[in-house]
């Protein structure tokens, strides 16, 4: 690998991902973790995209806090492809030079910033869940899990800009802090000839697809439901409360629930403002994925099950008593 010259990089750039005219909540949580840690780094925080018609989304970009917002847009960037993708902010981040460069970990982040950083020659760490400045020598320190989840390791990228990480959606919160920002927009000479690719058609996986991170309640159940017809007790009492279930791994394993609803380290992180664990014991690794909810709610029969330690409230009882009263009770409400 190259060694660049670290000290004409400045600035912390987030990705704004974006489909049909939306852009993806993991940018709006990366844009306000960008600002904590641009302090740390005396820099400011930018964003940047490209697209066919991105200037539109100008508006919430500085609603979460970024200074500038750098942006190509040009018809052949209409659907994401890698390549016009890769080009087009290479070349923006050539010439601007941004120190460290966030992308969220979703199937086109992942695809993105490894092409990315393997045309800058620089260093990624992929799929993170922490991020920090070394107060010392003003790296960036990127954690993630490695082997298999069973532990946390912390990379640094020293003599490469920019330092790139993507990160885990829901790991941060989304925070607004309105600026008043300025859009910055540049024009890159496609060489179409050399983009042989072309979306022919595009099929919708069918299937629940579930996005957590966008609930503020979520009930969990754990292997102590027992059974997968008794996983709609956790459901009705989503329902009752307008949140969404979701369940540990072990319920998941047991054909429970669909992966898509896993909480914890090999699942998705979520933050809600209620999570109530209904016969989950508590493991580490599903702690890893909610840990940072505001109010925790436990039951449990086991007075002694680890997930009290960290519960706001617990509940020592059994869960399909416990769950159909609560239902009842906030239906009636
Ligand atoms: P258990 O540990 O079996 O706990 C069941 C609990 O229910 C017990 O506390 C019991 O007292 C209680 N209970 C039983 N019956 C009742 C009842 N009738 N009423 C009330 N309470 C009752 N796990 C995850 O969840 N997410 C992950 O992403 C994840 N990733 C992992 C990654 C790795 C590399 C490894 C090694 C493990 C991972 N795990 C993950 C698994 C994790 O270690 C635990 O095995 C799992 O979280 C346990 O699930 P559980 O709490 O539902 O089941």
């Amino acid at each position: 690998m190259i060694k660049h010259d670290i000290s004409k990089y400045k600035h912390i750039w987030v990705f704004v991902e974006h489909e049909n005219g939306e852009v993806a909540r993991v940018s709006f949580e990366l844009l306000t973790k960008a600002r904590e840690l641009a302090k740390d780094l005396d820099c400011e925080v930018h964003a940047f995209t490209v697209g066919d018609k991105v200037e539109q989304f100008k508006d919430e970009v500085f609603k979460y806090g970024a200074k500038k917002f750098f942006i190509i847009e040009d018809p052949i960037l209409k659907d994401y492809m890698t390549e016009p993708y890769r080009d087009s902010i290479v070349y923006l981040i050539e010439k601007y030079k941004p120190e460290v460069v966030l992308i969220g970990a979703t199937t086109l982040g992942r695809d993105l910033a490894g092409t990315i950083a393997t045309v800058l020659q620089t260093g990624l760490t992929a799929d993170t869940t922490a991020l920090d400045i070394d107060p010392k020598t003003k790296n960036l320190l990127m954690t993630r899990p490695t082997f298999g989840g069973n532990l946390m390791a912390t990379i640094f990228c020293p003599d490469n800009r920019p330092q790139m990480s993507t990160s885990r959606p829901g790991v941060y919160k989304a925070i607004e802090e309105p600026v008043k920002g300025e859009v910055i927009k540049e024009k890159f000479e496609f060489d179409k000839a050399k983009y042989t690719k072309k979306i022919l058609e595009k099929i919708i996986e069918e299937g629940e697809k579930v996005n957590l991170g966008f609930y503020d309640i979520i009930v969990s159940g754990g292997f102590g439901m027992g059974s997968k017809e008794n996983m709609k007790f956790v459901q009705e009492l989503a329902d009752v409360l307008g949140g969404t279930w979701a369940a540990s791994r072990k319920a998941v394993q047991a054909g429970w629930a669909p992966q898509t609803r896993q909480v914890g380290q090999t699942g998705q992180t979520v933050h809600p403002k209620i999570y109530i664990a209904c016969g989950i014991s508590g493991a580490i690794q599903h702690v890893a994925g909610m840990k940072s909810s505001d109010v925790i709610i436990a039951i449990n029969k086991d007075p002694e099950a680890p997930i009290f330690e960290l519960a706001t409230y617990g509940i020592v009882g059994d869960v399909l008593e416990v769950l159909p009263k609560m239902t009842k009770m906030f239906k009636e409400k």
